[in-house]
């Protein structure tokens, strides 16, 4: 793995300015600059993993940190009538930054997801 720095560790290391809603010992979570919903927050892991499945295997207690750090997000957001966690992985679901991330969706009745439609 590439000793750079990903855009989320200068997040996590206060490099780069983010609207930050909450924060653990092991996680960060910060309002996405691209929101696709009302409420559109990204959960990283301050440790660096690929994706979530090199996260599961390599630490299934950080992803249970970052999936907990979700619903206390949700919960602090005021979306109790229901949101999305999203963990995109590889090019064809659309993930650009490699440094595991879910993003948390919600505050409004959301579309459907699958098919690409333009
Ligand atoms: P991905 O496409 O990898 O699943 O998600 C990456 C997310 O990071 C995108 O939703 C994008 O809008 C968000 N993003 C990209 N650059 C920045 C940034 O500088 N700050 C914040 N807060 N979000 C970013």
């Amino acid at each position: 793995m590439s000793d750079e720095k990903t855009l989320f560790e200068r997040i996590i290391d206060r490099e780069v300015p983010a609207d930050i809603v909450h924060e653990t010992d092991t996680t960060l979570a910060f309002r996405d600059i691209s929101p696709q919903a009302a409420t559109h927050v990204l959960v990283v892991p301050k440790s660096r993993y690929r994706n979530v499945a090199e996260l599961a295997a390599a630490d299934p207690g950080l992803l249970a940190d970052v999936v907990g750090t979700a619903a206390t997000v949700a919960e602090r957001e005021g979306l109790g009538d229901g949101y999305r966690v999203v963990f995109n992985t590889g090019a064809d679901a659309g993930q650009t930054v490699f440094h595991v991330h879910a993003h948390v969706l919600g505050g409004e009745q959301l579309g459907h997801f699958g098919r690409y439609h333009q």
